[in-house]
């Protein structure tokens, strides 16, 4: 690997991969055969970009550090196959930068910048028609919420809105010292598959996020005096009544509602005005 003289910037999330071992367990997670397109996420010195390089038909990879640019497009110049694309993924139009490179169906490698990984995660969510596979390495913290069910303080809104689109598995977790320089923290590598289908029909689903939104904004406080703000343009009574009609306890947090009760939830408040 080159680049050995750059600084790693910690504003740019940089934690480089040196374990050989993750980087090709990774690299089989993604499992890109021949014909097959990835989009690399935040390449850094290209450690995970030569594994896929050796697989993927095509390989996109979206880099925002300018010093790293070039030294990627070097190491890569040989491969045809792959192209180094400087910018900010926040900023990109993912489908439309990956359609100049290929059809879908494209899969997903990363091990993303843990600052902005929420982000990047709602932006993959709402172009997950795309992909076929997503291999995302994540904070353990992140991907710990990403994966949880109904009933623990890791539940929230990232589990259920991923969990509506995806087979979320985690696959691998990652200590400290595989990176450099070392982080603070634990990492996680999970895999998403998206369904064909929404794993529960959710009816509006600007109005199915709202609802989980307003659900858990105060974690303390039981579903009633979340929903009751008038966040979800629906009048108290109605609220009430539709808890009662969906047979869930106004009492109850919103971290204990299954992704079927919060589809429930959603239509009777949609049929309460909301
Ligand atoms: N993939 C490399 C590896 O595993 O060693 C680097 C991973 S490092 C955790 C995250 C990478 O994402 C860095 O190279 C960083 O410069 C890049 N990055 C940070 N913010 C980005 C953004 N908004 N868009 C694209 N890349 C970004």
């Amino acid at each position: 690997m080159r680049g050995g003289g750059i600084r790693a910037r910690k504003a740019l999330g940089q934690n480089f991969l040196t374990d050989r071992s993750v980087l090709s367990r990774i690299a089989a997670l993604v499992s890109a055969g021949t014909g097959e397109r990835v989009l690399e996420i935040g390449p850094g010195k290209g450690a995970l970009t030569s594994y896929l390089a050796e697989q993927a038909g095509r390989l996109v990879a979206v880099e925002l550090d300018d010093r790293l640019v070039p030294l990627l497009r070097g190491s890569f110049a040989d491969n045809p196959r792959v192209t180094i694309i400087e910018g900010d993924i926040l900023d990109l139009d993912i489908r439309e930068t990956l359609a100049r490179y290929g059809t879908p169906p494209w899969k997903v490698a990363a091990n993303l910048p843990y600052n902005i990984s929420t982000p990047v995660l709602f932006r993959l969510l709402d172009v997950r028609d795309l992909f076929t596979r997503l291999v995302l390495m994540l904070q353990k913290e992140v991907g710990d919420r990403l994966a949880a069910g109904p009933g623990g303080k890791e539940y929230g809104v990232l589990s259920v809105l991923f969990q509506l689109h995806f087979d979320v598995t985690r696959e691998l977790l990652v200590r400290p010292g595989s990176f450099h320089p070392v982080p603070k923290v634990d990492s996680v590598v999970l895999s998403f598959v998206p369904l064909a289908q929404p794993r529960v029909d959710v009816g509006d689903e600007d109005y199915f996020r709202r609802v989980v939104k307003a659900s858990f904004a105060m974690r303390r406080k039981t579903l009633w005096n979340c929903l009751k703000g008038g966040a979800l343009g629906v009048p108290t009574d109605g609220i009430r009544d539709a808890l009662a009609r969906c047979g869930i306890d106004e009492g109850r947090r919103g971290e204990t509602l299954s992704l079927q009760e919060f589809a429930l939830l959603t239509k009777g408040l949609l049929a309460a005005g909301g």
